[in-house]
C-alpha cells in the first residue's frame, strides 16, 4: 500500500509541478524579478549555454535537496524530490529537446499532441520581448486555434512581418526553432 501511496505523491508532484512552472514562468520569468535571467531565452545567445539554464539549476539542486532529506528519513520529500527530477526530465525532453533543438539528433513531432506542445511554445516565442507572450505552461498546450486567437488579440505580433529579412517561417510546420527565438513566426498567424 505504501508503494502505491508513494507512486501517487511522484505522480501529484509531477502534475502540480507543471501548475507552479506556468505561474512561475508567467510572473516571474516574464515579470521584473526573473527577466534578467529568462531573457537570455527569448534572445539570440551564442555558446551552448544561456542565462536562463540557471533556473534548471535551481530546480536541480532542490530537487537533490528533498530526495536527500527524504532519505535521511523526512517522509515524503523523497517522492516530491524524484517527482520534481522527472518533471526536470519531460521538460527537457519536450521544451530543450523538441521545441529547441538542444540535443545532438532531431526528432520532430509530426502530429499529435507533442505537435501541438511543439506549437504552442513555438507561439510563445512569437512575441519579441516579455509582455504579450501566450501559452506559459511546457507540458500542457492549449489548442492552437486559441493561442492563434490570443496572440492575434494582443496585438503583440503587429509590426512583426513582411521585413527585409524576408518571409518569416511557420511555427506550424513542425520544423525547427533556432535559438534565434521570435523570428520564427510565420505569417500564417496574422491571416
Ligand atoms: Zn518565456
Ligand atoms: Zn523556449
Amino acid at each position: 500500500m505504501v508503494y502505491v501511496v508513494n507512486t501517487l505523491i511522484v505522480l501529484v508532484t509531477v502534475v502540480a509541478m507543471e501548475g507552479f512552472a506556468t505561474v512561475v514562468h508567467r510572473y516571474l520569468m516574464h515579470g521584473s524579478l526573473g527577466w534578467g535571467w529568462h531573457r537570455s531565452h527569448h534572445e539570440e545567445t551564442e555558446g551552448l549555454f544561456e542565462r536562463n539554464d540557471l533556473y534548471a539549476v535551481v530546480f536541480t539542486v532542490l530537487s537533490g535537496a528533498l530526495i536527500t532529506f527524504g532519505i535521511a528519513g523526512v517522509w515524503p520529500l523523497r517522492q516530491v524530490g524524484i517527482g520534481l527530477m522527472v518533471y526536470g526530465i519531460l521538460y527537457f525532453i519536450v521544451h530543450d529537446g523538441l521545441v529547441h533543438q538542444r540535443w545532438p539528433f532531431r526528432v520532430t513531432p509530426k502530429r499529435g499532441y507533442l505537435k501541438r506542445l511543439v506549437q504552442a511554445h513555438k507561439m510563445h516565442h512569437a512575441v519579441d520581448g516579455r509582455d504579450g507572450c501566450v501559452s506559459f505552461g511546457f507540458l500542457y498546450a492549449p489548442p492552437v486555434t486559441a493561442l492563434k486567437r490570443r496572440l492575434a488579440g494582443t496585438g503583440a505580433l503587429a509590426g512583426r512581418r513582411g521585413t527585409a529579412a524576408g518571409p518569416r517561417r511557420s511555427p506550424f510546420d513542425g520544423g525547427e526553432l533556432s535559438r534565434g527565438r521570435g523570428a520564427e513566426l510565420g505569417g500564417k498567424l496574422q491571416d
